[in-house]
């Protein structure tokens, strides 16, 4: 293994798009950097898996893939396999009231487990150096030139390094900030917004589900006061089922699955049983932001730093496009700290991707209306002139890289 006991330039913590986007822009730019991640990679993630074209757009901006079809990136984490992944170019919204299927700009369906996978390898070569199965822990910040970070590798025992700055990319689920004390742990504690759902979801093998059931392409969403479920065919023919559930609705179904087959057949949509027998994963409640997205020598980015709802798609080319717009700050913290930095990036965070957020979290609000959601079908969505481009929109402006 790499040494490593030593100084590094930056220490990011958490593998997803954001950390891995981030690790790979910043080793690209010749710095010396270091990934960890708690889990051992692949990995699955709680997702729907689905790539708008504003998130391919994003991944492209990032010089991490040519291609519309993502091929030239995903290679990197098949190598030789030729990975076809569904183009997804329809959203079928379906309620107890009815259904209707609206097109989508065209994007892509790919398991997490093969997107990250394929990020990190790209950061790996990019002269990154990345250690899965890390659990890494910020400490206060006691000394003005440098951040520390303890980490717990497998087995082993706590190891210490010190970074120029250290990046938070870890996710809904993230811990990594539980040590700060003082002002610091507070202005940098989560805040959770009041009646936050949870995310749940499983990827299946699909095979043994009838390809008419549901086809490749498009993206069935089941909607219903409690929550909503959504199911997307992958890659290898793999399904992948990504949910929000009120939390208070999966314990009076008595876990995600049932919670899922209520919301699916609630709105005629048939429950496949294979879903019973998938890995189940779980998140925290979502709806989240923080006071403040940095302190001295840290930056915090992707899901970490702020989450609206999943319902729009959007969160993995937030978390690309935030590590784009958190990298020009944190290769001037390499250089120089200055406390303005944290603003600049807040800043930006601000300008660029709060809104898409907010845009998120009120058209969740509305799902919640049950009024609405049983009538939303006829009276509400296919009224909102282009909902299709909301669907698939990420916050525009220019994102620097
Ligand atoms: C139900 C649901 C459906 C969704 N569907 C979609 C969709 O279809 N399309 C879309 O674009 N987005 C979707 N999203 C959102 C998307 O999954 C996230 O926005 C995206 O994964 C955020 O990326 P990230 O890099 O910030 O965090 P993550 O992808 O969560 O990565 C965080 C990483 O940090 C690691 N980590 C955590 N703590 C530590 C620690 N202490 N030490 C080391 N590592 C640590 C974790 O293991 C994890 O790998 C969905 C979300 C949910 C909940």
């Amino acid at each position: 293994m790499t040494d490593i006991d030593q100084h590094w330039q930056v220490v990011i913590i958490g593998a997803g798009p954001a950390g891995a986007t981030c690790a790979f822009l910043l080793a690209k730019s010749g710095k010396k950097v270091l990934l960890v991640d708690r889990a051992t990679f692949p990995r699955a993630k709680v997702c729907g898996s689905c790539l708008s074209h504003k998130t391919i757009e994003a991944l492209q901006r990032a010089g991490l893939s040519e291609r519309a079809d993502l091929t030239d990136l995903l290679d990197a984490g098949a190598p030789g396999k030729n990975i076809d992944t569904p183009a997804i170019k329809n959203i079928k919204l379906c309620t107890a009231g009815g259904a209707t299927t609206l097109p989508l700009r065209t994007g892509r369906s790919v398991s997490r487990e093969l997107l990250d996978w394929a990020i990190v390898k790209r950061a790996q070569a990019a002269g990154a150096v990345f250690i899965p199965a890390c659990s890494a822990s910020v400490l206060p910040s006691e000394n003005a030139d440098y951040r520390t970070v303890t980490l717990t590798i497998g087995s082993d025992a706590l190891k210490t390094v010190r970074a120029d700055c250290a990046v938070i990319a870890d996710g809904i689920n993230g811990q990594s900030l539980a040590q700060l004390s003082g002002e610091e742990g507070r202005r940098l504690a989560p805040v959770i917004a009041r009646g936050s759902r949870i995310g749940a979801g499983t990827v299946i093998d699909g095979r043994e589900v009838s390809p008419t059931l549901y086809q490749n392409g498009t993206i069935y969403m089941a909607v219903h006061k409690s929550g909503y479920v959504g199911i997307v065919r992958l890659e290898d023919e793999k399904i992948d089922l990504g949910a929000a559930f009120d939390l208070d609705f999966v314990r009076a179904c008595g876990s995600p699955q049932a919670a899922a087959r209520k919301i699916l057949e609630s709105c005629n949509l048939e429950y496949p049983e294979q879903l019973d027998s998938g890995h189940w994963l779980g998140t925290a409640p979502f709806t989240r932001k923080r006071k403040t997205l940095g302190a001295r020598r840290l930056f915090v980015i992707g899901d970490a730093a702020s989450y609206g709802e999943p319902f729009t798609g959007e969160g993995i080319g937030w978390a690309i496009n935030s590590a784009l717009l958190a990298v020009p700050h944190i290769l001037a913290a390499t250089v120089k700290w200055e406390d303005r930095l944290v603003s600049l990036w807040q800043k930006d965070h601000k300008q660029h991707l709060a809104g898409g957020q907010q845009t998120s979290r009120q058209l969740g609000a509305l799902l919640r209306t049950s009024e609405l959601t049983n009538r939303l079908i006829d009276s509400v969505l296919v009224k909102i002139p282009g909902l299709s481009q909301i669907l698939s929109t990420q916050p525009e402006g220019s994102i620097r890289r």
